[in-house]
């Protein structure tokens, strides 16, 4: 699928290349957890473990030019699947091996929490979300049983362009469709898609999402001047995929897409606050939930998440792992927890407090710096 100098360069980004087409990079949040300085957006939402998660593709190519994405314009795109296809325990076996190489340096460092590191030597999450279009991979299917089987659970994010893929999928612990925009026209301001007709297998990919049984959620990523109105409309399209779960997030001004966009195009916390307090009065059903301040990201969940007045939007990961490898028909509702964390902080962008705020703030949100004991479920330190 690449060329030897694209090879290269991904190499050179610390990407490791499995076979012909998949990849596996060290998510940050990954090394955070490790050096005992919290864990990502989806621990505080939903409990991964980000010590434990891999993040990897089964295709780098894609069939979209999101301006917004991480990748460089030099990483290739395509509509169709035109080369080899490797097989998934190949993939699985060598993307877990890539993944332990990737961190064979925190065992040596003094930085490191010991106790963390250990347990990154099993791998307990996957994110099949790092750069290109995973869900093109004809077997992927075959994959997502692997993993299932090996009580990795899957969290995949597509971009919506194959529904006929998504409608197929084998179960997934959350399926992610990203919804970049509202309206035709922006859509391919903003996505640059390949497919003359992406609007129409966007609208097919919702419809068809709103008819999974397991977890599902939908992804906003703002651009501040780009796709930050329009709420009535986003309301729409979320209700026709009818997510367990919405996630709107603020484009991050990093890598090849600083190329493209400013970084005034990077929303600040409280914007993404204000944008997801208008966006909930056209979802009915649904209610905010939880913030991560350093990710610039807010939740909402279905209220059926809710129960007596508590949050329920963890994943029972466990339970997960018995229901999809039992072969009895489950869905999304068998297999949630108790969130320990909950509600909007009304706190500014972590890397705009003034010191003392920060710390305090951190203090009262353990949850960016913590464990949490699998036992008690009680936010917890390993480290110092
Ligand atoms: S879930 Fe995503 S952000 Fe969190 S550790 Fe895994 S790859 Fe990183």
């Amino acid at each position: 699928m690449l060329t030897p100098s694209a090879k290269a360069e991904l190499e050179k980004q610390q990407y490791r290349i499995v076979g012909d087409h998949s990849a596996v990079k060290t998510c940050g949040w990954t090394k955070n957890m490790i050096n005992g300085e919290g864990g990502c957006y989806k621990l505080k939402f939903y409990g991964i473990m980000s010590n434990q998660c891999m993040q990897m593709t089964t295709s780098i190519s894609c069939a979209n030019r999101c301006t917004f994405c991480w990748r460089g314009y030099k990483a290739p795109v395509s509509k169709e699947w035109k080369w080899k296809v490797d097989d998934p325990e190949f993939i699985f076996q060598e993307s877990v091996k890539a993944h332990h190489n990737l961190l064979v340096g925190f065992g040596g460092s003094a930085k490191a929490n010991k106790t963390a590191f250990a347990k990154s030597k099993e791998i307990k999450h996957v994110a099949l979300s790092l750069t290109g279009e995973p869900i093109i991979y004809p077997r992927m299917n075959e994959l997502l049983d692997i993993f299932n089987k090996n009580g990795v659970s899957t969290f995949l994010v597509t971009n919506a362009q194959y529904p006929e893929q998504i409608r197929d999928l084998h179960p997934v612990t959350q399926l992610y469709i990203s919804l970049d925009a509202p309206e035709k026209e922006l859509l391919k301001e903003v996505d640059l898609p390949l497919f003359p007709d992406y609007w129409e297998r966007l609208n097919m990919s919702l419809e068809y999402l709103s008819q999974k049984k397991q977890r599902t959620c939908i992804r906003l990523t703002i651009v501040k001047g780009v796709n930050d109105s329009l709420h009535e409309k986003y309301g729409e399209m979320i209700l026709k995929g009818m997510p367990d779960f919405i996630e709107v997030k603020a484009y991050m001004h990093v890598g090849p897409s600083t190329q493209r966009l400013t970084k005034e195009n990077m929303p600040l916390h409280e914007e993404i606050v204000v944008f997801s307090k208008e966006l909930s009065t056209s979802l009915p059903g649904y209610e905010i939930v939880s913030e991560h301040i350093p990710s610039r990201v807010v939740m909402f969940a279905k209220k059926k998440y809710q129960k007596e007045g508590i949050w329920y939007t963890w994943i029972d990961f466990p339970k997960y792992h018995e229901l999809v490898n039992s072969g009895v028909e489950f869905t999304s509702d068998d297999y949630c927890k108790k969130t320990p964390q909950v509600g909007l902080s009304g706190k500014g962008t972590i890397d705009n407090m003034p010191e003392k705020v920060r710390e305090k703030y951190l203090k009262e949100h353990p949850e960016a710096y913590a464990f949490v004991d699998e036992k008690t479920q009680e936010l917890d330190f390993y480290g110092p």
